[in-house]
């Protein structure tokens, strides 16, 4: 038979015991704990749903592939990383090790996530403006002088200058404000 591969029906239940959802795999049918309800913010609940929704997705009962499912996807929409860890140890009673592992996946997953947007960004809004000027200010020394020092003139090579200068710049001002950003 053909199981469910997304949610189709979600029921309210007065009493799930401690979990706030639970899916049936075969219907896509996912049952909510109205005990829990107030408990839980609209953010949590749908990290909650996404997490039963792994579970048709990925046609699988393995928590932790499931999780893993569920981060990638609330992340994707835009929700707060934080309120992820939160629904997940919502989730969890801790009452077994593979609880306290999840939960840890989970943080190790918010963390790894902060990491490569800092990187990405590579540094704070100021100083990324400060290495763009940097880099404009050695763009203008370059298609100013360079001429002078090569004896080259001209648009094609001010052009090149223009480009070199910015790069030059650019890394040196990275490199200055990266210091910067380590010590802080
Ligand atoms: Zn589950």
């Amino acid at each position: 038979m053909n199981w469910a591969r997304s949610i189709s029906e979600v029921v309210e239940v007065p009493d799930l015991g401690d979990t706030p959802a639970a899916v049936n795999r075969k219907t896509g049918v996912v049952y909510i704990n109205a005990r829990l309800k107030g408990q839980l913010t609209k953010d949590q609940w749908f990290f909650i749903l996404l997490h039963e929704q792994g579970h048709l997705v990925l046609q699988t009962t393995d928590e932790k592939a499931v999780d893993a499912w569920a981060f990638d996807e609330y992340v994707k929409r835009g929700y707060k990383l934080s309120e992820s860890v939160y629904a997940l140890t919502k989730v969890l009673n801790f009452s077994t090790p593979e609880h306290f592992e999840r939960a840890e996946n989970q943080l190790k997953r918010a963390q790894q996530y902060d990491n490569k947007i800092s990187k990405f960004s590579g540094m704070s809004d100021n100083k990324a403006v400060h290495v763009a000027q940097i880099a404009l200010a050695g763009s203008i020394l370059a298609v100013l002088f360079m001429p002078k020092i090569t004896g080259k003139g001209g648009f094609g090579m001010g052009v090149v200058y223009w480009v070199l200068g910015g790069l030059i710049f650019g890394t040196l001002g990275t490199l200055i404000f990266k210091d910067f950003n380590q010590t802080s």
